[in-house]
């Protein structure tokens, strides 16, 4: 007989745990009812080093803060800004020690240090600012018009939380000592009147995406009121409101005046039979608790669609089979949120330690594939620039010794409307330089110095 082999992954169901806040110095007093307050967690996020040393107290060495210093001073594209909600699902077990807090992963992609980046290639020849040229195809302030049918709406410019990797790194957050940011122009007011009247006068439009930023940042009564006008145009049929703060402050969406709002813009889209979504982004399992899934479970109570999940294919943090898999059976099992898609992480500066090479994600999709229900397996992404999202195994062709894949598309986008070569170019999408085999490697390392 032969012997019994095991499945590469092994479910197991693990209900959802709130880790106690108390174990970390500053938040020993925190009482429950400030703890799922979502002005107490706004309040108390962490937007410096000496907010987060109050929080840590003596757990942690002083090398971790150097170097997490010397990263906000040479690399961060992003400023410092994490929930306590957040930072207690880092090392959710036990206390916090310096070694535990380095191998985290929400901390390796909330609070980069210098010693993550990778000490050769910190960044790609060809990453850029606005690497997905949002900027560049907004037909009004903050709207991106990239697919035919679908338009990106950026309400505005911040989050209560700011990942390391944000793709609108551009735009979004406060200035570093490496990105000025872009600064929208125009009042709230002004900004949303441009995009109802775009999306009035073309009726090919039938999908909005209201984001940001963070939507959870738009004060409520402006949220509605934009979403009310958008279920006016008739020919508006899908809207999905972008909140990494289902997750990150999951008590901003349980707050009764949000709560009971959400409810009545859902109730008009099920009169209009306008599919009314949730898109939020959750990278590890170790983020979603039973507050996350409680907001989650609110919004479909009170009638939105779906709760998807997009979250982002880092390194570091979730590029295992394990962690993949992990994740999508507690987003989809224990919090009603749907697996939906994993990106890429974009080209943007400094990123290369946390990107994925198109081979490794084609590998990711492969492994998960038959696990999960088939309407919930996610489906791994590639956003590539002037393109759009593709299904990680659709490029046409592949350099794997220089890391460079080639797709192709079947639309204009905004800014192509004269070009006639758009739907048969090949764009180039790169793999990040330090995965690729050593004479890729020294090529590019060539390119540099002749840079
Ligand atoms: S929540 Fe989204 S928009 Fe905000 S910093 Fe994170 S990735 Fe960027």
């Amino acid at each position: 007989m032969p012997a019994e082999t095991s499945q590469p992954y092994e479910y197991r169901r693990r209900e959802l745990v709130e880790p106690d806040w108390t174990r970390f110095p500053g938040w020993r007093s925190v009482t429950p009812a400030e703890w799922e307050s979502a002005q107490w967690q706004r309040a108390h996020c962490v937007k410096n080093l000496n907010q987060l040393h109050h929080v840590l107290g003596d757990l942690v060495d002083d090398r971790f803060y150097a170097d997490l210093a010397a990263d906000q001073h040479e690399f961060a594209t992003m400023s410092m800004l994490v929930p306590p909600q957040m930072i207690n699902t880092m090392s959710p077990a036990a206390p916090p020690t310096t070694d535990a807090l380095y191998a985290d992963p929400i901390r390796r992609y909330m609070i980069p240090a210098r010693s993550d980046r990778h000490p050769q290639w910190p960044t790609h020849p060809y990453a850029s600012r606005d690497s997905l040229h949002e900027h560049d195809m907004w037909v009004a302030e903050g709207l991106t018009h990239r697919y035919p049918t679908k338009v990106l709406a950026e309400l505005l410019s911040t989050c209560p939380q700011y990942c390391g990797h944000c793709t609108r790194m551009d735009l979004v957050g406060n200035s570093t000592p490496q990105v000025e940011k872009l600064k929208l122009a125009l009042k709230p007011v002004d900004r949303y009147d441009a995009h109802i009247a775009y999306l009035t006068a073309h009726p090919g439009v039938r999908d909005v995406v209201v984001s940001g930023g963070d939507v959870a940042n738009v004060p409520w009564r402006g949220l509605e009121s934009y979403l009310t006008r958008l279920l006016q145009i008739g020919t508006i049929r899908d809207i999905r409101l972008a909140t990494k703060a289902l997750m990150g402050i999951p008590q901003h969406w349980l707050q009764p005046e949000v709560v009971d709002g959400l409810g009545r813009v859902a109730r008009l889209a099920q009169d209009r039979g306008v599919n009314l979504a949730i898109h939020t982004h959750v990278n590890h399992a170790q983020s979603l608790t039973p507050l996350v899934a409680r907001a989650a479970q609110t919004a479909l109570q009170v009638g939105v669609r779906d709760v998807r999940n997009q979250g982002v294919l880092l390194r570091g943090v979730n590029a295992s089979t394990t962690d993949l898999l992990d994740l999508c059976f507690a987003l989809q099992g224990e919090a009603g949120i749907l697996p939906y898609y994993f990106y890429l992480c974009d080209m943007i500066p400094n990123a290369e330690h946390w990107r994925v090479a198109v081979w490794q994600a084609h590998q990711l999709q492969h492994d998960i594939m038959g696990y999960l229900p088939g309407y919930a397996t996610p489906r791994i992404v590639c956003d590539v620039p002037f393109v759009g999202k593709r299904w990680v195994h659709m490029f046409t062709e592949y350099d794997r010794e220089h890391g460079i894949s080639y797709w192709t598309k079947s639309y204009r986008t905004s800014i192509e409307a004269a070009d006639v070569d758009a739907l048969t170019r090949r764009y180039p999408y790169h793999d990040p330089i330090d995965t690729l085999p050593e004479s890729g490697r020294a090529w590019w390392a060539k390119q540099a110095v002749a840079v």
